[in-house]
């Protein structure tokens, strides 16, 4: 059983990437080692067994990594979250600010069925502008969110406030 520090070790933090200031956690060596990356799958998927969601949807672009793992661990089909513009069909659209102006989710308007119990994920929760709005957008299509599942939480940023609603799971915290 790996610790969350152990886990840490592979994560590689990048300085000043994208911008100033900014220290990106960068998961690819963790998804580069075949037995962490089964670990993390199986960490991020535990909290959900006894009560298994009907879909997972995840966040573009590096949710959908652990996101399809997890669906076909829980037995769940998989409903990609994307930004504007991705998707081929009817899309729902959500905004969320940004530091400066705003960027907006979209998701396929026939992607979930109401009442249908969905997980969301992602890598990072930074300030949880992200989540929230994979959120709204879910309740617009009339899924119940069980939760929201990350592997990374950076504790400093405080987005677990923006999802005071919702049962909030992350497995490293910085
Ligand atoms: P936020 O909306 O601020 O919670 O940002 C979350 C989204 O941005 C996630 O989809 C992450 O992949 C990405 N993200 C934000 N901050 C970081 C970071 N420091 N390192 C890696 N990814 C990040």
């Amino acid at each position: 059983m790996t610790t969350p520090d152990q886990l840490k070790q592979y994560v590689r933090d990048v300085p000043d990437y994208p911008q100033k200031g900014i220290i990106f956690r960068d998961i690819t060596p963790l998804l580069g080692d075949k037995n962490i990356f089964r670990e993390v799958v199986d960490l991020m998927s535990r909290a959900w067994t006894q009560n298994p969601p009907d879909l997972v949807a995840a966040i573009e672009a590096r949710g959908f990594i652990p996101g399809a793992a997890i669906a076909v661990k829980l037995g769940a089909g998989f409903v990609p979250i994307r930004k504007t513009g991705k998707l081929p069909w009817m899309t729902v659209m959500e905004s969320y600010d940004l530091e400066y102006g705003t960027d907006q989710l979209e998701v396929h308007s026939d992607a979930v069925q109401p009442g249908q119990k969905v997980l969301i994920v992602d890598d990072v929760l930074a300030t949880g502008g992200t989540a929230s709005a994979a959120v709204r957008l879910m309740h617009k299509l009339g899924a119940d969110v069980i939760g929201v599942q990350v592997l990374i939480e950076l504790g400093y940023l405080d987005g677990r406030q923006k999802l005071r609603d919702v049962r909030l799971v992350s497995e490293i915290t910085y």
